[in-house]
């Protein structure tokens, strides 16, 4: 199988695995018992923890170990909003976010919290300028994602984070994309609240973090014991948070040559895919981009038809983010990206990990364009058949494509 879809999740490295073994046996302890084995746990966990305060820039009491990036989302804007409750009720956040800060927000909505959605550009961009816009005195939380899971478009984080600080209104950013690709330092980049999830990295599932700035006002959402400073109780998983701290640490050594080594793979790609492909469409901004992900749509494509085609060649990919996918509806950033439902239906998500080879990349520029081509030829057909024969798409294809 070539495995392109690390944007979902990623094969946990050997690292992590070996990391975490010790603490699904015989280092079994609970970190809140007083017994040597209990101490030891405790000690894991707090070894991970100013590992990764090191790695964003923050303390380690700041970090708070979840389930993972849709725990971390949910509590960063719950934790917020409800804190704040009587400050205010508007939220800033964009179309483009993950689901697990949208359908958070819209469920805060019922409970008579304001949001405002602010729009992309055609290239995925939030403007600095529309936050600013957007602020209004009873504005409690900021919430824009770093890069976002489908098209990898990086956010202007710096400049954002500066106007929230100074409005003095909390800044939270789901970094799960980004965290260990991209260098970060929440205390230079004005961000007060960051969420990152372990199996994007190479770390295992159901396991991540939320950093949560001191002075933020902030209502822990799971009761019960007095875990992570009070701030969500539960039973550390201790076994998933070494394995996060493996990860990470693999990230810190290893980050920056994994991401030369996605950029070459992926350009690769385009490039290949652009001289075998007439009529194909880059989504999200050419440069601004994550340096493994690449997101096209195909004209007169449907990409479900396209995702079984390219399983049955042993090729696992996505049409946008794994969410999404099994239902038909076109992505939701897709359509703030501009994109007519008919062609977002025709999207196609290749993101590139550490393992991925130059053959590989070469297997797919074989095997793609051919698939286009006869899902291309059948729908010509299929056409020709029906009653929309001489039908004209209401889009002019050279408009949109980049
Ligand atoms: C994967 C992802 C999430 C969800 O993380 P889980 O750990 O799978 O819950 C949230 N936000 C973004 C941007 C993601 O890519």
């Amino acid at each position: 199988m070539i495995y392109l879809d690390h944007a979902a999740t990623t094969r946990p490295d050997e690292s992590v695995v070996e990391a975490m073994l010790p603490y699904l046996q015989e280092e079994y302890g609970n970190p809140s018992s007083l017994y040597l084995l209990g101490r030891r746990a405790r000690q894991a966990v707090d070894e991970v923890r100013e590992l990764v305060a090191d790695f964003i820039g923050c303390r380690p009491r700041e970090i708070i170990f979840t389930s993972g990036g849709s725990e971390s989302d949910n509590l960063a804007l719950r934790g917020v909003a409800y804190a704040n409750r009587s400050r205010g009720r508007h939220i800033i956040t964009s179309a483009i976010e993950h689901h697990a800060v949208l359908h958070t927000c819209g469920a805060l909505e019922k409970e008579g919290f304001e949001v405002t959605y602010l729009p992309v550009d055609q290239d995925g961009l939030v403007s600095p300028e529309s936050v600013a816009e957007a602020i209004r005195p009873d504005t409690i939380l900021i919430s824009i994602m770093h890069a976002n899971n489908e098209i990898g478009v990086i956010q202007p984080l710096v400049e954002i984070g500066r106007l929230a600080q100074e409005r003095g209104i909390p800044f939270h950013t789901d970094a799960v994309q980004t965290v260990g690709k991209i260098p970060l330092n929440v205390e230079e980049w004005g961000v007060d609240l960051l969420s990152m999830s372990a199996h994007k990295i190479y770390g295992p599932k159901g396991v991540g973090f939320l950093y949560v700035r001191r002075r933020i006002k902030f209502q822990p959402q799971i009761t019960g014991g007095a875990q992570e400073y009070q701030r969500r109780a539960g039973t550390e998983n201790v076994p998933g948070i070494v394995g996060l701290g493996a990860a990470v640490r693999l990230m810190r050594e290893r980050g920056a040559q994994i991401e030369a080594h996605c950029r070459h793979l992926r350009d690769r790609l385009l490039q290949g895919l652009r001289e075998r492909i007439p009529e194909m469409r880059l989504n999200g901004h050419p440069t601004k981009r994550l340096a493994n992900n690449l997101n096209v749509c195909f004209a007169q494509v449907e990409g479900e038809s396209l995702l079984l085609m390219l399983d049955a060649a042993g090729i696992a990919a996505s049409s946008g983010s794994a969410c999404t996918s099994g239902s038909t509806d076109p992505s939701h950033v897709l359509l703030a990206l501009g994109l007519p439902p008919d062609l977002a239906r025709g999207s196609l998500r290749l993101t590139l990990g550490k393992d991925n080879t130059e053959e590989e990349i070469d297997t797919v520029l074989e095997v793609l364009p051919a698939l286009v081509e006869r899902l291309r030829s059948l729908s010509l057909r299929l056409r020709g058949n029906s009653k929309t024969r001489g039908h004209r798409r209401a889009w002019d294809f050279a408009e949109l494509q980049r």
